[in-house]
């Protein structure tokens, strides 16, 4: 039987540094990265974009099942295709953040997106972020995180995010909207945000971006075999 291909499994609340760990780690490791967060909001997108009820959950299922996703991953930058043309930024518009919130507590939507996401699945290895990647995409992930951070914190980086972009907001507004889809992701029947059991929690709050890393780091060598690194596609 072959090996199964090894997945360290990155889950943690929206601004809670999941993203930034899992892309380094998976550049460290020379392993393949997917931003599940990314799907689910070009599924949003293409909800926005039809014109459909992002409260009618077969109508965004089979949107969610008809678009075209290509998630071009390099080592500083990801690239975003929906239906051929490039959503890259568009998705991390706050707009499109809160329909791709709404439109994933469908089951049709999670589903739909279920075998994309498993198709990232790839040699030398894995490294996934979202809400649910631990506990329902990959079950067998060989290590899981589980990262928090204060509401404040996630906003105030939130907020940063967005400057960088142009787009400014008020520390306040970004708090109840964090708070909302922290509501609704684990609220959610379907697939919510839990700790995996097996999980380690990192409460990311007072650390830096070294910190966790390093910290994240220290749990690698037990799971890891010399034939596990490998170098970026
Ligand atoms: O991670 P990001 O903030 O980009 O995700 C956007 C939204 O997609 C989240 O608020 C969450 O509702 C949803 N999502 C999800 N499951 C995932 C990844 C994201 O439900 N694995």
């Amino acid at each position: 039987m072959p090996e199964a291909v090894p997945v360290i499994a990155v889950d943690g609340t929206a601004g809670s540094g999941k993203g930034t760990l899992a892309r380094n780690l998976a550049n460290e490791l020379g392993w393949h990265y997917l931003d599940s967060g990314a799907l689910y909001r070009a599924a949003g997108l293409a909800v926005l974009q039809a014109d459909t009820d992002p409260d009618d959950g077969a109508a965004c299922g089979g949107i969610a099942q008809a678009m075209q996703v290509e998630i071009e991953t390099r080592p500083e930058s990801i690239r975003i295709l929906l239906d051929g043309t490039d959503v890259t930024t568009r998705v991390r518009a706050p707009e499109v953040g809160r329909v791709a919130s709404r439109v994933s507590v469908h089951p049709e939507v999670r589903r739909a997106l279920l075998d994309h996401q498993r198709a990232a699945r790839r040699m030398p290895g894995l490294v996934a972020d979202g809400r649910d990647m631990g506990t329902v995409v990959f079950p067998d992930a060989c290590l899981k995180f589980h990262l928090i951070a204060s509401l404040e914190v996630r906003a105030r980086r939130r907020q940063h995010q967005l400057e960088e972009m142009g787009i400014n907001a008020r520390l306040n507004t970004l708090i109840d909207e964090l708070n909302q889809r922290d509501l609704q992701d684990m609220r959610r029947g379907e697939s919510p945000l839990v700790q995996a059991p097996d999980a380690c929690l990192i409460d990311t709050s007072e650390q830096s971006i070294e910190e966790v890393h390093a910290k994240a780091r220290a749990c690698l060598p037990g799971i890891l075999t010399p034939s596990d690194k490998g170098t970026h596609p």
